[in-house]
């Protein structure tokens, strides 16, 4: 594994990390990371245990299915619960526990929820049932998006009127404003995500360096990268400038993925749109088009959607916010594991619970 190993060089690793301790200089530095993949490889890798201790590094809401809200969820229980419904989600949605219930548990009461590796899966269910109301939960941030997006272009060519989506698809870059707007956070750079990133460009972060000031540097998932990520951003902070520099050139361009962004762009618009743990943020969803709105699960499909509840004690909340930690939940381990999730962050394979608990070493 030539190519991924070079990327594991642990005298790489170890020089990365010296450059770090020496540019850090003693200043007490938070980055944050806003993708699920950094916070497992970031805890798998050990990296906050290579850091000198004025470093830090935080974990944001990267995980798409920890930043769904219970209302989202409570949505999808309720239509599962329609008797003529199919509910089609991928695999981590599957266990999430909303204000009640869960999709695992709706299944074990008799609701037909059908787990997919992709949302064209969907549309072979809608095919098969065409007597069916047939919803695919669309959840994910813009790396997700834009195939969502295709599906509902090819289930609108193919006449299917009997498929929808839940739209639940969240956009990164207003998310990173908000949290450097926050009071409680004092983030001295992003880590910017890889794949996202991929799709929306580089160029999408210019706004949090030119008018936040705040420096942004978009990194791969091996360990030199987010290291050598971490020593671009502290380089940035002790010359005192803000910009958006691109530690993943090999995978990100200035302007991403423009066709991807061209059909994601087609199909949806924008709205504001509630992340757990954060509130409403402006403008950082994503609505079903006018022209696409047969599509819309929720427009179309009426369901009484229970009061959203959070589960006690459970800080998922702040944890998105980079503000706790999961050592500070009280049933970190105890109440709350993988088997027995108590809330999202323990169940998402990238939920920062999870990296906590598979990880024990991490401070
Ligand atoms: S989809 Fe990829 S870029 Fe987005 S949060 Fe998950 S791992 Fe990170
Ligand atoms: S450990 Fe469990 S209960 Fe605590 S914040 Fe994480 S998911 Fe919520």
């Amino acid at each position: 594994m030539i190519y991924v190993d070079e990327f594991r060089d642990k005298e790489a690793v170890r020089g990365l990390a010296r450059k770090i301790v020496k540019i850090a200089d003693g200043k007490r530095l938070t980055f944050m990371e806003v993708c699920g993949t950094h916070t497992m490889s970031a805890a798998r890798y050990g990296i906050r245990n290579i850091l000198p201790e004025n470093v830090k590094l935080l974990s944001g809401p990267g995980c798409p299915v920890c930043v769904t809200p219970n209302s989202y969820l409570d949505r999808a229980m309720a239509i599962s619960r329609l008797h003529q419904s199919i509910i089609v989600t991928f695999g981590d949605m599957f266990r999430v526990p909303g204000s009640s219930s869960s999709l695992a548990r709706e299944k074990s009461q008799g609701g037909d929820i059908r787990i997919v590796y992709s949302a064209l899966d969907s549309l072979s269910i809608a095919r098969e049932n065409r007597d069916r109301k047939v919803v695919f939960l669309g959840i994910g941030f813009e790396t997700t998006a834009p195939t969502v997006a295709a599906t509902i272009l090819a289930a609108q060519r193919e006449g299917l009127d009997n498929f929808f989506v839940l739209c639940g698809h969240k956009t990164i870059p207003n998310a990173m404003k908000m949290l450097v707007d926050s009071p409680e956070l004092n983030v001295s750079g992003f880590i910017c995500p890889g794949h996202v990133s991929a799709i929306i460009g580089s160029r999408s972060y210019e706004p949090l360096a030119t008018e936040y000031r705040v420096p942004c540097v978009v990194a791969g998932f091996e360990p030199t990268d987010i290291l050598q990520a971490i020593y671009m951003l502290a380089k940035q902070v002790k010359e005192e400038r803000a910009s958006v520099e691109n530690q993943y050139s090999r995978v990100v361009a200035e302007d991403g993925n423009t066709k991807a962004i061209s059909v994601m762009e087609g199909v949806f618009g924008t709205k504001d749109a509630e992340w757990r743990g954060i509130g409403v943020v402006s403008q950082s969803g994503l609505s079903i088009g006018e022209k696409f709105s047969a599509f819309d699960a929720e427009s179309n499909i009426e369901v009484e959607v229970e009061r959203t509840k959070e589960f006690p004690g459970c800080i998922c909340g702040q944890i998105l916010r980079g503000v706790k930690t999961p050592l500070q939940c009280k049933l970190f381990g105890k109440e709350c594991t993988p088997v027995e999730p108590k809330g999202a962050c323990m169940v998402s394979s990238e939920g920062t619970c999870a990296a906590y608990y598979k990880y024990p070493q991490l401070p």
